[in-house]
Order: C-alpha cells, then sequence, then structure tokens
C-alpha cells in the first residue's frame, strides 16, 4: 500500500508493482503527481483510491474510503529538509546546496550542480580570496 498523490508516492507505487502483485494507492485530496506518472500507474493497474488513512494497525489501514490489510506500506507525504542546524546562521564558510535549499524544485541534477557550482566557489575563495 502506497499514501500520498504526489510524485514520489507514485515513484514509489510503479517500483512497488514490480515486487509486488497487488499495489494500491492512496491520496487524500488531489493527485499532485506528474500526468507521466499517473498514466503509468494506471496503465500498470495499480488501484487508485480517493481517501484519507486514520491509523495504521498491526497491517490494516483504517481509512475514510475503507478498511484495507496490507504486507507494506510505504508514505510519500511529504519531506521537510532537515536544515535547523544551519538555519540563522550567517557564516559565509557555509554553503547549503540540494533540496535543503530549492523549495519544490527537488532533483537530483539540480543538487549535483549546486555541489559542483559550490566546490568551485569554494576553490575559489581559497584560491584567490573572491568574496562572491
Ligand atoms: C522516492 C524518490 C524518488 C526520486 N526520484 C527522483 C528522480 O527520478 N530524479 C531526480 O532527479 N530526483 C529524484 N528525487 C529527488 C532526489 O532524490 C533529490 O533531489 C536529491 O537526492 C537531493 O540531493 P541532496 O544531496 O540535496 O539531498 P539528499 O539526497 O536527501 O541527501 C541529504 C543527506 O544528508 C543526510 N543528513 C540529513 N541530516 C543530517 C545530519 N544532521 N547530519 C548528517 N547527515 C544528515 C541524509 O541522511 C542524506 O544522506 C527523488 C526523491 C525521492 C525521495
Amino acid at each position: 500500500m502506497i499514501i500520498g498523490g504526489g510524485d514520489i508516492a507514485f515513484d514509489y507505487a510503479l517500483s512497488a508493482s514490480e515486487k509486488c502483485n497487488d499495489v494500491t494507492l492512496i491520496y487524500r485530496s488531489t493527485i499532485k503527481a506528474l500526468p507521466v506518472l499517473v498514466d503509468e500507474v494506471m496503465a500498470k493497474g495499480i488501484k487508485i483510491v480517493q481517501g484519507e488513512v486514520e491509523k495504521i494497525e498491526n497491517g490494516v489501514a483504517y481509512t475514510s474510503a475503507g478498511i484495507f490489510e496490507f504486507d507494506e506500506v510505504l508514505a510519500g507525504i511529504g519531506r521537510i529538509p532537515n536544515v535547523e542546524i544551519v538555519e540563522g546562521i550567517s557564516d559565509a564558510r557555509i554553503f547549503v546546496i540540494g533540496d535543503a535549499k530549492n523549495g519544490i524544485y527537488r532533483q537530483s541534477s539540480l543538487a549535483i550542480a549546486d555541489g559542483i557550482r559550490t566546490a568551485m566557489k569554494i576553490w575559489r575563495v581559497m584560491k584567490y580570496g573572491d568574496t562572491e
């Protein structure tokens, strides 16, 4: 069983469908995943149910859309960057990259690009004393 209506939940559903015969995805309000992911999930015959999960206990999900038994559950219901340790700190030696700074634009390629740019920046700071 997959919980969530975003890209991650739909991605989880597709991955799960490669190993499990019976995958159900439950989303609470609206489907926010990319249409291409939704199409793929539907093409695989994954069940999509609208409902809110109220409680999960002993392999059973109690939801507003009914009761579902499951072997495994994966929740893709939001990610909050773990940035408390650097929040509010003003120090030119601290660089924040990737998901922690990219808001809703969370992609590996953006994180990698941030990392490369930051490494180059640090090198210039050390070599030439750049301040920007
Ligand atoms: C299911 C799923 C599917 C995805 N699919 C795609 C895709 O198809 N294509 C794509 O481009 N992107 C995809 N993404 C997004 C992509 O994974 C992220 O954008 C990318 O991993 C961001 O890299 P990052 O280095 O910023 O953060 P992360 O990869 O999240 O790395 C952060 C690291 O910091 C560690 N950490 C956190 N707090 C601390 C701490 N206090 N001390 C030490 N370490 C700490 C974490 O354990 C983690 O290892 C997907 C994400 C998910 C969850």
